[in-house]
């Protein structure tokens, strides 16, 4: 955290956070108001005239020092993640910490060669002796406000990616995690990023908007869709660029002739991980008729053999949901389910006092019923049936979210064309939701689950502006479309719409002697 920063939080108000699975305070961080955003970003800006002159390697060595510190403190990191989540240390370490390592010395060793220059094509233009290429500028300061339930990993994963390209980081953790927000401040600092370069301001909604309204170049959010469309508002006032990570309500497509015992443990793994947390979740599965009771057996199993307790004990599969107000949202849900006749096969409840909410598979359920519809982010799985690949298809892309999604079939051609089918911005074939640490591949969804991409080179062009430089060989004679204008200059513009503009080489060649009539022209004005 910059320096600067820190003397001026002792004026602000704090906020305590606490262990969701536990109870036990864990500390407390200052809520930073608007003047002191304001002077964070002004910060930033600053450092970002000299970070943007350091070379790709020097960036580069700085990543992978960040890389060193991380894995040095991996115990240290994983049970602050757990215990500000609730989520079990393992899956801090396989769903947070390895994934976000993979993202760094990824792009710390490779930034620079997808950022490289590059010359580009500009058809019968390069005829004319023109030549263009593309260069990659950094947008400057890059607002990161990013969720609760990957504190680890989103935001620094955006940071680490917005640094290589050459930008300064201002970034906004998410209130109830906000401990892990500041270790990112300090792994950076460690590693020896100068001053400013990555600041942390801590705070709820209030100076997240602050941030926004602070006119930072770029804004990288993930989020609630109500949230994203505020921010989108706001930083529309100023057209500051945004990139959106909203919600998900993930379909799993499982026909028949999959293997149903794996796809049965990847749906328990997806639906329940981080206590169903995860944008990218199994928030609906729709199986094929014939497989139903089978699978849903196999899912049921798997379930009650789940432990489920404080995410600090190794042997604990599902921790704690985040928050109070997550797990009302799926008693409500739950609730709906019941009311409108579905069955719950097992769990349902929450263990009285706490916020551990049972693992919960549902049946008997249909895409008119909340559940199916709005996102639950629980360890909820409902169940519906389908009977045709159409209807499959046409029950996944009935939804608002389109994120992720899945579709399960031994039969490898009828995957891939359902797959094509359906409307979201990740569909794995045989596999659930993990793609999130393949920092390599694009990630965001269609559709009111995000605008834009963070991660592969989809994501890293979103942190840069590409600027056009175009050269002129041939810069001793006038151009053809230059002025004065003249029934000679019309002659030859029409010959340039229907000649040169078709593409052809043979038709431009014909047009030759019109246009250096036309440049003789010129040159005599
Ligand atoms: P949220 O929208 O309540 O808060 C997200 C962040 O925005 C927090 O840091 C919060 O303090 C900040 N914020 C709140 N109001 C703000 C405002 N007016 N201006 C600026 N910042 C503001 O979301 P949440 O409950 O923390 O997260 C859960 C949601 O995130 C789910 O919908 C989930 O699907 C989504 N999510 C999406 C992805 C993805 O990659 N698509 C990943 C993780 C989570």
């Amino acid at each position: 955290m910059a320096e600067s920063v820190q003397r001026e939080t002792a004026k602000a108000t704090e906020f305590e956070l606490f262990d969701p699975a536990t109870g036990e305070r864990l500390g407390s961080v200052p809520v930073l108001d608007k003047r002191q955003v304001e002077e964070a970003v002004a910060a930033a800006r600053a450092a970002f005239a000299a970070w943007e002159r350091t070379s790709f390697a020097e960036r580069r060595k700085a990543i992978l020092r960040a890389c060193e510190v991380v894995t040095a403190e991996m115990d240290t990191i994983a049970r602050l993640i757990s215990a500000e989540t609730g989520k079990p240390v393992g899956e801090a370490i396989s769903m947070e910490i390895a994934p976000v390592l993979d993202l760094m010395q990824f792009f710390a060793k490779r930034t620079a060669k997808i950022l490289k220059p590059r010359r580009i094509s500009i058809g019968l233009y390069g005829l004319l002796g023109r030549r263009s290429k593309i260069v990659h500028k950094p947008w400057g300061v890059v607002a990161i406000i990013p969720a609760w339930n990957y504190p680890f990993s989103i935001p620094l994963g955006e940071a680490a990616m917005a640094l290589m390209a050459g930008n300064t980081v201002v970034i906004k953790p998410a209130e109830a995690t906000s401990l892990t927000g500041l270790l990112i401040g300090d792994i950076f600092q460690k590693a020896g990023v100068p001053k400013d370069v990555v600041t942390i301001v801590t705070g709820a909604g209030e100076t997240g908007a602050a941030l926004v309204a602070a006119r930072p170049d770029k804004v990288m959010f993930t989020g609630s869709v109500a949230t994203g469309k505020k921010i989108a508002a706001e930083a529309a006032k100023e057209l500051t660029s945004t990139v959106l990570e909203l919600g998900g309500k993930d379909p799993m497509i499982v026909f028949a002739d999959a293997n149903l015992k794996i796809a049965a443990k990847a749906a328990v793994w997806g639906a329940f991980c981080n206590a169903g947390q995860s944008c990218s979740s199994v928030e609906r599965l729709y199986v094929e008729r014939s497989a139903a009771d089978e699978l849903t057996r196999l899912i049921v199993e798997e379930t009650k053999a789940l432990k489920q307790g404080v995410g600090t004990d190794e042997d604990v599969s599902v921790g704690s949901m985040s928050s109070e107000r997550q797990l009302r949202v799926v008693e409500d849900h739950v609730e709906d389910f019941r009311r409108e006749g579905a069955t719950i096969v097992t769990g349902g409840r929450r263990r009285e006092g706490t916020l551990f909410y049972e693992p919960t598979v549902i049946t008997n359920t249909t895409n008119r019923m909340r559940g199916m519809r709005e996102e639950t982010f629980g360890p909820t799985l409902p169940i519906a049936i389908f009977d045709t690949e159409r209807e499959a298809a046409e029950l996944a892309n009935d939804s608002e979210f389109g994120l992720t999604a899945s579709v399960w079939s031994g039969d490898r051609a009828r995957a891939r064309r359902v797959a094509e089918q359906i409307h979201a911005g990740t569909v794995t074939i045989n596999e659930v939701l993990y793609t999130h640490g393949i920092g390599q591949t694009p990630w965001g969804g269609f559709k009111n689950s995000g605008r834009g991409r963070t991660h592969g080179a989809a994501g890293l062009f979103e942190l840069v502006q590409a600027q056009h430089i175009h050269e002129n060989l041939l810069a001793v004679l006038p151009d053809a479309w230059w002025m004065p204008y003249s029934p000679n200059a019309v002659k030859t513009f029409r010959a340039f719409a229907t000649k040169f503009a078709t593409g052809s080489i043979l038709k431009t060649a014909s047009m030759v002697p019109q246009l250096l009539r036309r440049i003789m022209e010129l040159r005599r004005k």
